[in-house]
């Protein structure tokens, strides 16, 4: 079963209890505080300050947590091996399509994702280029070897502006349902783009329970040319990888972007360190100025406007 694991200060463990109230159970797992059933995800926080998340839509539970000192220390596991969708072991030897998405975790800028499609052909000189996990590599090195990607992979790339993410979040799409949407439609995208070439097969950096992915989607694991999904892929599948590249490639360009417009570098992540910067965005240009330039739902927006 999909689970998440957050690192919670006691504060953040004493904001869940109050804030599941309601959904907790009577009897408490060995060495826990509480646990609670929330819309299908089972919370359970520890006395160690680890808060479990699992089952059904269980990382966007957990990123309603996102924000403050609960994130950034995010272990997020899943049962990749036992699940139908695996990819086979040789995805390296075959011609792939990977999708990955970057900006999830961060309170400013995009949500970028992006599909690439690798030729085994390829695979070697894209390796000896650098093009590996973009966790392993520095944002000079991804806006480089994006540069060289986006003319020798066929890609498709979209980007889920702050107006329009805080707009279909109200509607009640989770993070979750955002992720999939770009996803398949990244897909979708690529998949015309190559026209008579059929990928062996498509490699998502799963983020979901397939079941979660194709239900979001309205699609199914039963196409023509068959889905696939890992945890960390990107380590896996040099697509993943070059996905990976791409999408974060265009995040880290946003962020330069909204940057110019504020005249001061925005930070990335959900820390303490973006509570003050959103502080100050405030002061200077209004709390509406957020729609733009922020995922206004994280636990950050509220901390901000406290520091006024
Ligand atoms: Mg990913």
């Amino acid at each position: 079963m999909a689970h998440i694991v957050k690192v919670c200060t006691k504060e953040t463990i004493e904001k869940m209890k109050k804030h599941y109230i309601k959904s907790i159970a009577a009897v408490t797992p060995n060495g826990a505080i509480f646990s609670a059933k929330s819309s299908g995800v089972t919370i359970t926080a520890y006395k160690s300050g680890k808060v479990m998340f699992q089952g059904g839509d269980c990382e966007n539970e957990a990123g309603i947590w996102n924000g403050g000192e609960s994130a950034g220390k995010e272990v997020k596991k899943s049962s990749v091996s036992n699940h139908t969708y695996a990819p086979p072991s040789n995805v390296n030897a075959l011609s792939f399509i990977g999708s990955d998405e970057a900006g999830t975790g961060d309170y400013f800028g995009p949500i970028t994702v992006a599909a690439a499609f690798v030729d085994p052909s390829l695979i070697e000189k894209l390796r000896s280029l650098g093009v590996r996990d973009s966790k392993e590599l520095n944002d000079k090195q991804i806006t480089e070897l994006a540069r060289f990607l986006v003319d020798v992979v066929p890609f498709s790339l979209l980007i889920l502006n702050n107006e329009k993410y805080n707009e279909v979040q109200r509607q009640g799409w989770t993070q979750g349902k955002m992720k999939a949407m770009l996803h398949e439609k990244a897909i979708q995208n690529l998949l015309k783009k190559l026209g008579d070439t059929k990928p062996k097969g498509i490699l998502v950096d799963q983020f979901c329970e397939p079941g979660i992915y194709f239900r979001h989607t309205g699609t199914s694991g039963r196409r023509d040319v068959p889905i696939y999904f890992a945890t960390k892929a990107e380590s896996i599948s040099i697509a993943v990888a070059a996905a990976s590249i791409i999408a974060r490639s265009a995040f880290l360009k946003h962020m330069n972007l909204l940057s110019e417009e504020l005249g001061e570098t925005v930070p990335k992540g959900a820390g303490s360190h973006v509570d003050q910067f959103a502080a100050e965005v405030i002061k200077k240009h209004g709390i509406l100025s957020l729609e733009h330039f922020a995922k206004v739902h994280f636990a950050n927006t509220e901390k901000a406007k406290k520091m006024k």
